[in-house]
């Protein structure tokens, strides 16, 4: 994997061969990549892929087995946690119960020894940022999930820190309070400026709020770049699968015209996708196509290049979106995904219903496995 880097960014992060192992066991495996200045950079991944370690790392709790991770070009090895520019908001909050919201925010600058002045103008300009002003004086139990969240947030920013990592820092908030936070948590990441980087469990909450999705396993990232890309153009079955509704359809490849042919199914048309990759004829390969992409009809499509033919096995209902599972004669199930613009009673198939499949050339993402 040869991560994407912009050369027009200016890198803050830089892993460089960086391994973490505790005892035989390899969490981070050689990794190298960037983390720009004024990024959102989002970690995701399965439990266990090591999102955790790497933002540990960055903090200080943990030191690479090997390779070096720079900060602004520096090595951060000899720099011990306090001294890093670089601070960790835990999903606890670890806010302090006895302290009002402004002494908590206070915290960390009166341990520094600013003068009081300096303190009492940054606090001010945290409330400011985080809409906390009218709760100063507040005890952290007299204030909701969402307000105690923004208090962590300023708490953390005050010492205007070049990067903050936010571990799940939504993770405690309801969905609806979530999805509201999420765009505050992007207005205050772009205000002051400072790199974010965010591990969630959520894909939807790192599409969201980041300017660029990691996507890990085994101690790897597998492909790093921004949430549109990562959907739409993803490099590996790997990525596809794990970022939103997939069909993976599998098939030996033929090079034809400006891409494959992929012969998935005795008795059944090959399938056609637009690619650039060198693939050996005959090689497997897959074709990743999203729900969305995928039109549904009861009359055989004529202006779609790639076309199917099942039996609606079942009907997943979203509210504005209806999603068709349908089985083809080989025992493959392929979903497509409609918006339910129509009244009900207008909706035009039901359950066991035969109806066509099509998609265009564009449509369908080849991989290699
Ligand atoms: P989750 O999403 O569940 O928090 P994660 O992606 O953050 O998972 P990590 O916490 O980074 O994963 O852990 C990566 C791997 O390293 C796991 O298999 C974990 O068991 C192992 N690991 C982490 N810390 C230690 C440790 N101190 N000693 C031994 N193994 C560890």
């Amino acid at each position: 994997f040869a991560p994407w880097t912009d050369p027009n960014e200016t890198p803050l992060i830089q892993f460089k061969n960086v391994t973490k192992r505790f005892g035989e066991f390899t969490a981070i495996d050689n990794q190298t990549f960037d983390i720009y200045e004024r990024e959102f950079f989002a970690l995701l991944g399965p439990s266990g892929c090591g999102k955790t370690t790497m933002m540990r790392m960055l903090a200080g709790f943990e030191a690479p087995s090997e390779g070096t991770i720079l900060l602004g070009g520096q090595d951060i090895a000899p720099i011990p946690p306090n001294k890093r520019a670089v601070n960790m908001m835990f999903q606890s909050y670890a806010l302090f119960p006895h302290l009002s919201i402004w002494e908590n925010i206070a915290f960390g600058l009166k341990r520094d020894g600013l003068p009081k002045e300096q303190i009492a103008a940054r606090v001010e300009e945290m409330l400011k940022l985080t809409r906390l002003e009218k709760f100063a004086r507040r005890k952290p139990h007299q204030c909701s999930g969402g307000q105690r969240q923004r208090v962590a947030l300023a708490r953390s920013l005050a010492k205007a820190p070049k990067l903050l990592l936010l571990d799940e820092p939504l993770g405690a908030l309801d969905a609806k309070l979530r999805q509201d936070t999420q765009f505050e948590l992007m207005d205050i990441q772009e205000k002051t400026g400072t790199t974010f980087v965010i591990v969630t469990h959520d894909q939807e909450e790192a599409m969201t709020v980041a300017s660029r999705v990691a996507v890990m396993d085994h101690g790897k990232i597998i492909q790093a770049d921004t949430p549109a890309r990562i959907y739409e153009m993803p490099g590996s079955v790997y990525v596809a699968d794990f970022i939103g509704d997939v069909n993976i359809i599998e098939g030996r490849a033929t090079p034809a015209g400006d891409g494959y042919d992929i012969a998935f199914a005795e008795g059944e048309p090959a399938l056609h996708a637009k690619s650039d990759k060198k693939l050996q004829a005959g090689s497997t390969a897959y074709l990743a196509i999203r729900p969305e992409k995928v039109r549904i009809s009861t009359e055989r499509p004529d202006d779609l290049p790639n076309v199917v033919r099942g039996k609606i096995l079942d009907i997943a209902y979203l509210g504005n979106l209806s999603t068709y599972h349908v089985r083809l004669p080989n025992g493959q199930i392929i979903k497509s995904q409609t918006a339910n613009t129509r009244r009900l009673s207008n909706r035009p198939f039901t359950w066991e219903d035969e109806v066509w499949l099509g998609w265009t050339d564009t449509a369908a993402v080849l991989l290699e496995g």
